[in-house]
Parts: C-alpha cells; sequence; structure tokens
C-alpha cells in the first residue's frame, strides 16, 4: 500500500510500522480471518480497514479519535497473520501504533477506563497484588451497583476462589539420566488463577529427564504493558527478564502462550535500544513447552488416562483442543500439542470449528471490550461443546487467558466440561488411575 509515513518521525517503530503498511496490497483475503470483523461486519472493523485507519493517522491525514473505536476493538489475536498472502507483519504495526498513539498522548480515555487500566496495570502483573486484588474483587461484588459501571467488568470476571498459593523451588532436577536443563517463565495471573499448570509443566519436564530452573528474579513478560500500549512499561519487564534468565541452559521455555509471544518479541520492544541485540539472542532460545518436549520426544510414555479416569470410566477420553492465538498465530504452533495429546493411549483428539477465530480472552480484551469478549467467548464454548459431541471430555489449551475463558463460558451454560492446560492432561495421564 502507498503512503507518505515517515519513519523517522515515529521513533524507532517507525520503520516495521511503514513497513506493515507498505506490505498490504489490500486484497481482503484477511477478512474472513478476523474475529471483529464477523463481530461488527464492517472494512473499519478487519485487519485491511484497521492498517488503512493506522497509515493514515501516522500520515498525520485522520485524526486519531477517528480510529481508536476500532483500533481499540482489535484483539491483537494475529489471525490475520496467516491468513494474509502478501506477509502482512501485522504484529508490527498493532502495537507500536497503540504504544505510539499512547507516548502521544492522543489516545484519548474516560477517567473510568484510566482507572481501569491503570488497576490492570497495577496488580495483574504481581501475582501477590493480583491475588490481594481478587480477594478485593468479593467485597466489590457485595458493594454490586455503588461499584463504577466501569470497573464492573472485572469483578465480573474475577474468580470467586483462587486456588491456594504454590511456592516453586528454584530448580527441580531431572529424574533418571539428564537430557537437558531448561529456564522456565512461571507467568504471573497464571500463578493465581492456575498454580497446578506450573507444577505439571515441571512434572511432565522431571519425568522426560530435564532439569528446570526457576529463576527468582523474573518478573512479568511485559505482554500486557506491550499490548495497551505501555512501551516503557514492556521495556522494563523486558530487561528484568533479560537480566533474570541465565545463558547456561537449552531453553526458556513457557507454558502461557500469551507470555511465549511476548517473549518472542522482545527485540521489537526493545528496537533501537542498547539491548536490542540481547533481545534477538534471548528470542532465538524461547520455546514454548510444548515444542521442546515434541523436539526431545516423551522418554516416558503415558500410561494412559490416569488420573483423568473417573469412576465408570470409558476407555476413551475425548480432548477438544482450542488453539490459543499466540500459540497458533503468534508462534505457529500447532500441530506439537495436538501429538503430545495424540500421544495417550485412549485420549481422542477433537477439532473445533472455526477454530481460528480467538475465544476473546486476548489479555485485558474481556475488560476493556466486555460484550465483544463476551460474544466470543460464548461461541467459542458452543464449538468446544461440538466438537465433544454435547457429551463429557476435556478441553484443553496452552493458555491461561483462554482457559479462564472458557471455563467461565462452559460453566455459564452448565456444562460439566473440565478445562485443562495440555500439561495437565499429559501429566494426569502419568499417574495412576484412582482407586489403583
Ligand atoms: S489481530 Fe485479530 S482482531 Fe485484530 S485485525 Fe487481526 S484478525 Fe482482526
Ligand atoms: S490479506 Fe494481507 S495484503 Fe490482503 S488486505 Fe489483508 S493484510 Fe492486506
Amino acid at each position: 500500500m502507498q503512503h507518505t509515513i515517515k519513519p523517522e518521525e515515529h521513533g524507532a517503530l517507525g520503520a516495521p510500522m511503514a513497513h506493515a503498511v507498505e506490505a498490504c496490497v489490500h486484497c481482503g483475503f484477511c477478512l474472513a480471518a478476523c474475529p471483529t470483523y464477523q463481530e461488527f461486519g464492517q472494512e473499519m472493523d478487519s485487519p485491511r480497514g484497521r492498517i488503512v485507519l493506522m497509515k493514515q493517522v501516522l500520515e498525520g491525514t485522520l485524526p486519531w479519535a477517528d480510529a481508536q473505536p476500532h483500533v481499540d476493538r482489535c484483539l491483537g489475536c494475529l489471525s490475520c497473520e496467516p491468513a494474509c498472502p502478501s506477509g502482512v507483519p501485522y504484529r508490527d504495526l498493532i502495537s507500536p501504533f497503540r504504544a505510539r498513539m499512547e507516548e502521544e498522548k492522543q489516545a484519548v480515555r474516560t477517567p473510568g477506563e484510566t482507572l481501569r487500566r491503570w488497576l490492570a496495570g497495577l496488580t495483574i502483573p504481581y501475582p501477590g497484588r493480583f491475588r490481594l486484588a481478587l480477594a478485593g474483587a468479593k467485597i466489590g461484588r457485595a458493594l454490586g451497583g455503588l461499584v463504577p459501571a466501569v470497573l464492573r467488568p472485572m469483578l465480573t470476571l474475577a474468580p470467586k476462589s483462587v486456588p491456594a498459593a504454590v511456592k516453586l523451588q528454584a530448580v527441580y532436577p531431572a529424574q533418571g539420566e539428564r537430557r537437558a536443563r531448561v529456564a522456565l517463565l512461571a507467568g504471573c495471573a497464571q500463578q493465581v488463577l492456575d498454580p497446578d499448570i506450573n507444577v505439571a509443566t515441571i512434572e511432565v519436564l522431571a519425568r522426560n529427564g530435564v532439569e528446570v530452573i526457576v529463576p527468582k528474579a523474573q518478573g512479568c513478560c511485559g505482554g500486557l504493558s506491550w499490548h495497551t500500549g505501555n512501551l516503557a512499561s514492556a521495556q522494563a519487564f523486558a530487561r528484568k527478564n533479560l537480566e533474570a534468565f541465565p545463558a547456561d541452559v537449552d531453553a526458556i521455555l513457557t507454558n502461557a502462550a500469551g507470555c511465549g509471544s511476548a517473549l518472542h518479541e522482545y527485540p521489537l520492544i526493545l528496537r533501537g535500544t542498547a539491548d536490542e541485540a540481547r533481545a534477538k539472542e534471548f528470542g532465538r532460545r524461547v520455546m514454548d513447552v510444548s515444542v521442546f518436549l515434541t523436539k526431545i520426544g516423551l522418554r516416558e510414555k503415558p500410561r494412559g488416562l490416569g488420573a483423568m479416569a473417573g469412576a465408570g470410566a470409558k476407555a476413551t477420553l475425548k480432548v477438544a483442543y482450542h488453539d490459543a492465538c499466540h500459540l497458533a498465530n503468534a508462534q505457529g504452533v500447532r500441530e506439537q500439542p495436538r501429538a503430545l495429546l495424540r500421544a495417550i493411549p485412549g485420549v481422542e483428539v477433537c477439532e473445533l470449528a472455526n477454530a481460528h477465530l480467538c475465544c476473546g480472552s486476548a489479555g485485558t480484551y474481556n475488560l476493556d471490550q466486555p460484550e465483544t469478549a463476551h460474544s466470543l467467548g460464548a461461541q467459542k464454548a458452543q464449538a468446544a461443546l461440538a466438537a465433544l459431541g454435547g457429551g463429557e471430555g476435556v478441553v484443553a489449551s496452552g493458555n491461561i487467558g483462554c482457559l479462564t475463558q472458557l471455563r467461565v463460558h462452559l460453566e455459564k451454560i452448565g456444562s460439566p466440561v473440565r478445562v485443562r492446560h495440555t500439561m495437565q492432561v499429559l501429566r494426569d495421564a502419568y499417574e495412576k488411575p484412582p482407586g489403583i
């Protein structure tokens, strides 16, 4: 697409943004892949429409206020990237653009929205504060209508109870002969909402001969800050992790798609700074745990349905696998989690219709755009149930945001279907069935 953007006027992120605009040939192949185009049915809420809007704002021919509602509605799911025959790197445009608008203080927010964003940034990236905030949400729920409307989505989404905190050790030795040594990003919201995911991940790795270290000095991946336009905060988190993770490990592993995707984006986040080269080197070692396990191969074969087998259990279990956008679209990881699930005797992996569509969780999207997030979440829950044939089974995914969203929407329709991380399904498959 032709443009008159002057990259040098937009800082270190100007060139990638201009390049993304240039690469778009306006063909429209991405429209069908975009969940917000499906929801709103208008060009300005499609990838192609947003690229034009952002181009015009960067050129100075369109006020940001006119583009903002449509850019704010973008989930950042990147479903448009694999759908694009011209290889438009949409990720190089959307988050840098948001950062640029926040930097220029062009973004128009109501005081309520500003407060909600501030609260989310102040709590979610810090497990201790997040746990406290969820406890505070109970009080908020009791206050009901006295809570400002803009904060109510936070209360609706806050789980009524969270599991006890799990303090992770610094090192978990490999079982048997050591095959590899890795460092694990523990995630921030995940540690609070479902700490068992890290426990399961570590157990699966250890059983397969992998020593796991959990660097103490690590922090949030910075994804939340980056996707909401807070570049300075994203850079600070990125630098903290560059320091915290050691060089003498075979890989840096993540088990949350959103976090993994953010770690891969450190070179863009730190572009033009003294840390850019270090970020590139770091990014080369980052891998989703499913990719790493597929690469080294499962040394210990899963024994069967194991702990997933309930009383009167059947010989097979249907597992509907949901592609987290930041695993499938952002990191190109689709086959590896499915292969791990298929390695479990008795598991039948089922596919969801419209698997490319985001579940609506998308970081803080379900706080910022609750109606759209709700609609997408409800559709995803129905698709999961349909994939399972309406009966019992498990929905598996590799991202805490998706798991939470699916849980909320399946509960809403009274479904007994369990929602589990891929590593939890695998860990359970190593356990003895109950009563044996
Ligand atoms: S990132 Fe997702 S919501 Fe945003 S334009 Fe692309 S497909 Fe649409
Ligand atoms: S598919 Fe790619 S090139 Fe075509 S309009 Fe969408 S982003 Fe542009």
